[in-house]
């Protein structure tokens, strides 16, 4: 017989589908399978209402139009949009403004636009995990096209101030791109009033599908030009072809209102559940450290450094648990973490670091064990190595 399933602790990688999401798109697979650009008969013409309603919750959360959300394979695709679609619209390669503390979908494709000639600047953070607004600002020259820059960093969870890095770029009419995948829906983030240029939101990290995310592309005040990447048909504005996926937009739209009904209640629960567990492993690991700010973060985020007791070992040890040493899109390269070294951790103190991340199915029960199992293995692997 399987062994129970571990206790889930790793909603920063992905989170389980909410079942009203399901039942949704349950729904319009079974029921509503036409193809949204079908203008000339019923079954378009329900697929077609299923995804303006799904786009106008996706806009509700985020703060947008429904007509400047472009449907996306996820935030990756995304991000690839914002980042080729304007360094396309340009003649000669100009300046790209980031920060050292970017996922890999942001930061690989900037490589790419290096070898075209574009020249990146990536703003270091501070030990905390938080990357001065001030410090991108006076990064910002005449000849910078873009600003890129995560909202909610997806493996130390910090909060980074992108309301006011869009605000100087806005003073300097250049386009402000956030990669809000990890903290739309958890945190408030409101497109319009943040003065954002192009938004990257992911589905799957709020309780929706694999799979299907958006870019928000700015549509007044000012106009955010973009140069497609996968051109066809004209969906989505002629910004990113292909026959809409129905069902995922479905799922996403529905994964959105919800987390923007109890965005509040979560935040509220998740927030305590962290701070507990971290006190309850913290009163036995006397030398536990959290990494990152401990206020500007994720609700219910814990990335933390056990001095001497490399991460997998404890991974080993914890069977019970699933959790992480970080990134999961980055997890196969056996690397240390490029955003713990951005902190100013040496490879040694990287690879003994994890990644706790709890969500809307953690209970108070699981978050104890959890403290007690992680403090009692902690506990083993150093008297093994005698340096308990
Ligand atoms: N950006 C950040 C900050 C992320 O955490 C992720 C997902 N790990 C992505 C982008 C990519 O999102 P998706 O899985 O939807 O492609």
């Amino acid at each position: 017989m399987a062994d129970a399933q571990p206790v889930y602790l790793d909603h920063l990688a992905t989170t389980p589908v909410d079942p009203a999401v399901l039942a949704a798109m349950a729904d319009a697979l079974r029921e509503h399978f036409g193809n949204a650009s079908s203008g000339t008969h019923a079954y378009g013409w329900s697929a077609r209402a299923l995804a303006e309603n799904a786009r106008a919750e996706v806009a509700a959360l985020a703060g947008c139009e429904p007509r400047e959300v472009v449907f996306t394979s996820g935030a990756t695709e995304a991000n690839n949009l914002a980042l080729r679609g304007t360094a396309d619209l340009w003649p000669q390669p100009g300046r790209i403004v980031t920060t050292t503390l970017e996922h890999s979908s942001v930061d690989r494709t900037l490589d790419v636009l290096e070898a075209r000639g574009w020249r990146v600047v990536r703003v270091p953070c501070g030990p905390d995990g938080l990357v001065p607004a001030a410090a991108v600002a006076d990064a910002l020259t005449d000849d910078t096209r873009l600003v890129a820059i995560n909202a909610a960093q997806n493996e130390i969870g910090t909060l980074q101030p992108w309301a006011r890095i869009a605000q100087a770029c806005r003073e300097r009419g250049i386009v402000c791109h956030v990669d809000a995948a990890q903290a739309a829906g958890k945190v408030p983030l409101d497109f319009r009033a943040d003065g954002i240029g192009l938004l990257a939101l992911s589905a799957h990290k709020i309780y929706g599908p694999k799979g299907a995310g958006a870019l928000v592309v700015r549509a007044r005040e000012p106009r955010v030009e973009l140069r497609p990447q996968i051109t066809g048909g004209g969906q989505e504005r002629g910004l990113r072809a292909g026959t809409l996926n129905v069902p995922a937009v479905v799922g996403m739209g529905v994964a959105c209102r919800l987390a923007l009904a109890r965005r509040e209640q979560d935040a509220a629960r998740l927030r305590r559940l962290g701070a507990r567990l971290y006190a309850r492993l913290a009163d036995r690991i006397g030398d536990l450290v959290l990494n990152g700010d401990a206020r500007a973060r994720l609700p219910g985020c814990l990335n933390l450094l056990i001095p001497g007791v490399p991460s997998g070992a404890l991974m080993r040890a914890v069977p019970t648990l699933a959790f992480s040493a970080g990134a999961a899109c980055t997890s196969g390269e056996g690397k240390p973490s490029a955003a713990l070294l951005a902190l100013g951790l040496d490879p040694d103190r990287a690879a003994c670091c994890i990644r706790l991340s709890l969500g809307r199915g953690t209970t108070e029960a699981e978050a104890a064990a959890a403290a007690d199992r992680l403090a009692d293995a902690i506990t083993a692997i150093r008297k093994e190595k005698g340096t308990a």
